[in-house]
């Protein structure tokens, strides 16, 4: 298609990437790939983590998980191969998990350990979900006591234990390790195969011994929190394509569906359309921000459904590549939203590129 707009998404940087992290905390590392892998690809970068011998990704729902493991390349991976998706929202039906041996569940409270149970699901598919108050889900701090009673009588194994770090106040951060580490401890930490507390926040805020993991989105695509700032990763996404037409908007009163005016171009000469609107999760709030064509900077004029108009000068020519998103530090202060709230958002109609060779 001419001119259009793609995310292109370089598989090494990803590849970089989960080896940095690796390294940097000397612990394995479980990627989490829900939300069309923060708008990657979800499918693209659960075979890149197979590539990369990761063992263990996560998703946030069921349906995310199926997406992926009916997808042929995942039919077909040998038996040999270990690779698990653990889902971290209850599912509700258990018998959703018979087709799908690759998946694992969240534990997220006491009644549902007794459900599953019940259901003959085998603790190596559950991963225990820990609440220090964070107060989404997991089981809660007073239900602990029986949590500990029941592990210690019927010796349960589980896949993983796990919680949530939260980053707010430092401190609360130091008491939530110290509450699940020796929570682990008094159970037995070889009870579990993989106990995991961090996101991408809480690693760059925190090391934490008895963990055997950490669980990362943010970071394994490269971007980084607002305020850290980790030096060897690198961003893999890049959101481009050409630009569509230009006009002279000199004598014109409107562009697209708007006064001229009402959109800063009151004195403007050249409009160039681009084939990128919000039906493509590229919304409004784009507006006035800015991007980049041949290295230079152009204000986003307005954004309509399918088209997206820059004001632009002479130098710009029809074909030129358009680069949006090209600073998410920039785009933050432009449009007031996280880089990773415009990377989800995006729609499906917009096509995802890998670079690089799946081996
Ligand atoms: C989304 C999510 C993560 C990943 O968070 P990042 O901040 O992107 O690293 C980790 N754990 C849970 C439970 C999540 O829902």
């Amino acid at each position: 298609m001419e001119h259009s707009f793609y995310l292109e998404v370089n598989r090494e940087a990803i590849l970089h990437n989960i080896n940095v992290l690796r390294k940097w905390k000397r612990k394995d590392i479980i990627p989490v790939i829900k939300a069309n892998a923060y708008g990657h690809g979800m499918l693209e970068m659960a075979k890149t983590c197979v590539q990369a011998g990761v063992t263990q990704v996560a998703v946030a729902r069921y349906e995310e998980a199926k997406k992926i493991l009916e997808d042929s390349y995942f039919q077909s991976l040998s038996k040999e191969c270990s690779f698990q998706i653990l889902i971290f929202e209850s599912i509700g039906d258990f018998s959703l998990l018979d087709d799908f041996p690759r998946m694992d569940i969240s534990i997220n409270s006491l009644e549902e350990l007794e459900k599953a149970l019940e259901y003959h699901i085998s603790p190596k598919k559950m991963q225990v979900k820990i609440d220090f108050s964070f107060g989404r889900n997991g089981i809660q701090e007073k239900d602990l006591p029986f949590f500990i009673k029941k592990v210690k009588e019927e010796n349960l194994t589980f896949k993983g234990i796990f919680s949530h770090l939260f980053s707010s106040s430092y401190e609360d951060g130091l008491l939530c390790i110290k509450k699940f580490s020796s929570l682990v401890q008094e159970m037995g930490k070889e009870r579990f195969d993989r106990i995991h507390l961090q996101n991408s926040a809480a690693s760059y805020n925190y090391d934490c011994d008895i963990v055997t993991d950490i669980r990362v989105g943010m970071l394994t695509y490269g971007l980084q929190e607002p305020g850290y700032f980790h030096e060897e990763l690198q961003r893999a996404f890049c959101l481009k394509g050409k630009i569509d037409s230009i006009r002279c908007v000199e004598n014109m009163k409107y562009l697209a569906y708007e006064g001229k005016e009402d959109v800063g171009m009151k004195f403007a000469k050249w409009a160039a359309k681009i084939k990128i609107g919000y039906a493509d999760g590229f919304g409004k709030e784009n507006e006035n921000g800015s991007c980049i064509i041949q290295r230079k900077e152009y204000r986003i004029a307005e954004v309509t459904m399918d088209n997206t108009f820059l004001e632009v000068d002479e130098r710009v020519k029809v074909g030129d590549e358009v680069l949006l998103f090209y600073n998410p530090t920039k785009t933050k202060q432009e449009t007031g939203k996280e880089i990773h709230e415009h990377l989800t958002g995006l729609t499906n109609r917009l096509p995802r590129k890998w670079i690089g060779e799946i081996k």
